[in-house]
């Protein structure tokens, strides 16, 4: 069995996979009318990046997250549907098993989702606000060896088509009353709605979760009792890394846009705006290092919540105003409502939203400078 993952290998991948799956389902993508989450996910297991975090034991690709933002920025740069199905079947679908799971529940599910068999979404967010993560209201109450969950979540990235969602529940007050727990879509009582109507986006399903009394057993709680703050606050920061990939990959992606339209056109050089151009590429790779920087800062073991909101913060506004240059130097054409740089601002916006709001990320930012 190998020790060392081949690098060479997976970059040959990871492209294959962007050339051969991502592309030809990008336009369908942009329209929602697409292949399923789960199939998403799937193809990404016969090219063997579905576990890309995972331990080869457990049967994943055994990769760090440098890995991770390699290829959750190449898929973006061409679909950011895809990505953020991935991203959130990769990172705060998978890496909750991988930091806070034992033995026996690595064992059952993570084979599955290595292989893309199974897809995982993180449930978190509740109708009444999702900043304010230790506010939830959804309860897990004990009934003899098990737990019964009873609540709704909102806006759950692969709702409806995940087949284990990390699910955050109330056991007792305040943050140390959280609990993680492993949910399987099979059991009975989760539901979930039709997938929401997005201004971008439209490849991946965002939907309520809905939890109508689910018993599960307390084998398939994720950590001690009171954990689960910590478990989301963990999943969140290096799941914040891969957000800020995400927008890197978009951003890349308008700027190819832009290109394309130009030499679609056959304008030369001195026909159009190189000033903004130039800012545009050079904000993007800005945004590249910051994320490369927070991916190292979670490899090396280290503490990455105020370097993954710095990237998160950056990288999405970038991603934002580069499609929105991008939209400006294609104009007229790009107000057509599939013209790529329009699907790049449509699916940009949600970067800055989710996995904490950048608000909440300029807060996390002056807060740690307070503490210093
Ligand atoms: C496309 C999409 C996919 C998503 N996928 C998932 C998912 O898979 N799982 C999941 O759990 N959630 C998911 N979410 C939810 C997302 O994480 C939340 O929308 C986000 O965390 C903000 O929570 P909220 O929408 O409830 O806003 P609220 O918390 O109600 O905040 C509303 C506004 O007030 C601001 N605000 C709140 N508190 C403060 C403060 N202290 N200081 C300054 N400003 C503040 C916020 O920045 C925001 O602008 C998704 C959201 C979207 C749009």
């Amino acid at each position: 069995m190998p020790t060392e993952l081949d690098r060479p290998a997976l970059a040959r991948n990871i492209a294959g996979f962007v050339r051969d799956v991502v592309g030809p389902i990008a336009p369908a993508m942009a329209h929602g009318m697409g292949p399923s989450p789960k199939r998403v996910v799937e193809a990404a297991g016969e090219a063997g990046l579905a576990g890309l975090l995972t331990p080869v034991a457990y049967g994943g690709a055994g990769g760090n997250h440098r890995d991770f933002v390699e290829l959750v920025e190449a898929v973006a740069r061409v679909d950011a549907s895809s990505s953020v199905i991935l991203d959130v079947h990769l990172s705060v679908g998978t890496e909750p098993l991988l930091v806070f799971g034992n033995d026996d529940q690595k064992s059952r599910f993570l084979p599955r989702l290595a292989s893309g068999a199974w897809l995982a979404g993180f449930a978190l967010t509740e109708a009444h606000g999702g900043s304010d993560a230790a506010g939830l209201y959804t309860r897990a109450t004990h009934d003899g060896e098990d737990y019964v969950i009873s609540g709704s979540k909102a806006f759950i990235t692969n709702g409806g088509d995940a087949d284990l969602y990390v699910v955050m529940a109330r056991t007792g007050h305040g943050k140390r009353g959280v609990s993680a727990f492993l949910v399987e879509a099979s059991r009975s009582g989760v539901s979930a709605g039709a997938p929401l109507g997005k201004m971008g986006l439209h490849g991946s399903w965002t939907a309520e979760l809905v939890l109508d009394g689910v018993r599960v057993p307390a084998a398939n709680r994720l950590g001690d009792e009171g954990d689960g703050f910590a478990v989301a606050m963990t999943a969140l920061d290096s799941g914040r890394v891969g957000i800020s990939a995400q927008a890197v990959g978009i951003a890349q992606g308008a700027i190819d846009a832009t290109l394309q339209h130009w030499r679609h056109r056959g304008v030369s050089s001195d026909e159009v705006d190189l000033s903004t151009l130039a800012d545009m590429e050079a904000r993007t790779a800005a945004a590249r290092q910051l994320t490369r920087h927070a991916a190292a800062t979670v490899d090396a073991g280290r503490r990455v919540t105020l370097d993954a909101s710095i990237a998160k913060l950056y990288a999405t506004d970038t991603c934002v105003a580069v499609a929105q240059d991008a939209v400006d130097l294609c104009a007229p054409e790009s107000n057509a409502a599939d013209h790529p740089a329009a699907v790049r601002f449509r699916d940009a916006k949600a970067c800055q939203i989710y996995e904490g709001t950048n608000q909440i990320q300029r807060v996390v930012i002056a807060r740690h400078l307070f503490g210093r």
